[in-house]
């Protein structure tokens, strides 16, 4: 069936259905997600789940911040368990990267991050019996621990649903769909389909065989 959607996310993984959640939350419902398999099937079904902000990269950490923030929130903001659990991470480091690690550090602070230098005591007293001689400096964040992708791709969709988001699984995009100026205005799905689009966002780029349309594709988020 043709649909048209202010935004059309390809792609119902993690990241397809952050956006649409973050949008609707936003107040922009028109939202169409279009998935070729089922929700969370990709990646985001594999992932091991490490929730950590000890990023090199400030707009990576600054982001993994306002994650774990969304984590702690959870049960309130989706009304389900996301599977977060706070245990703590420690990063170890030898002679070579010290320095890198305590300026990561430093940077981390200046970004509002819950992290500090710990030493070889500390470390041994959470973990007995660690090999720790190797390592040369360590940083521990409190907020650290794991979580699980699957049941927090599936809190995004429960909630964007729940605000008017609609989502479509079993609906592979075979290629974005181009106006005469190259601008990207929607998408055709491998059944036929035809889905026109303001703002079409490709999520879908796996590393498998998506090539077909992810050359082309143009994101242009309000
Ligand atoms: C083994 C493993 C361990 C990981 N561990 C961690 C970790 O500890 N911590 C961490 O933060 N991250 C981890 N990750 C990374 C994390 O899982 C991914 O970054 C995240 O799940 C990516 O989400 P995504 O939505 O971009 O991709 P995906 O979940 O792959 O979603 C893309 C979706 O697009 C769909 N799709 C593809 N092509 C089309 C098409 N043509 N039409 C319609 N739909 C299409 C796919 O079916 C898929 O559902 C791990 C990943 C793996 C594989």
């Amino acid at each position: 069936m043709n649909a048209h959607a202010e935004v059309a996310i390809v792609g119902g993984g993690l990241e397809g259905l952050a956006i649409a959640w973050s949008l609707a939350e936003r107040g922009v419902t028109d939202v169409l997600v279009l998935e070729r398999e089922t929700l969370c099937s990709g990646m985001t079904a594999k992932s091991s789940g490490v929730v950590r902000c000890h990023y090199g990269v400030p707009s990576l950490a600054a982001m993994a911040r306002y994650g774990i923030e969304v984590f702690s929130r959870a049960e309130e903001m989706f009304g389900t368990d996301v599977g977060y659990r706070r245990t703590g991470y420690v990063v170890g480091v030898g002679d070579a990267n010290a320095d890198a690690l305590r300026a990561n550090v430093v940077m981390q602070r200046q970004l509002g991050i819950d992290v500090e230098l710990i030493n070889h005591d500390m470390v041994a007293e959470m973990w007995p019996g660690m090999a720790l001689e190797d390592f040369a400096a360590f940083a521990y964040e409190p907020d650290g621990g794991y979580g699980d992708a699957y049941m927090t791709g599936m809190a995004f969709a429960k909630r964007a649903r729940e605000l008017g988001v609609r989502i479509r699984q079993k609906n592979e995009v075979r290629a974005l769909r181009q106006a005469s100026d190259g601008s990207v205005v929607g998408a055709t799905l491998t059944n036929g389909d035809v889905v026109s689009a303001e703002y079409p966002g490709d999520c879908a780029e796996d590393g498998e065989d998506d090539g077909d349309f992810c050359g082309g594709g143009a994101v242009g988020f309000p």
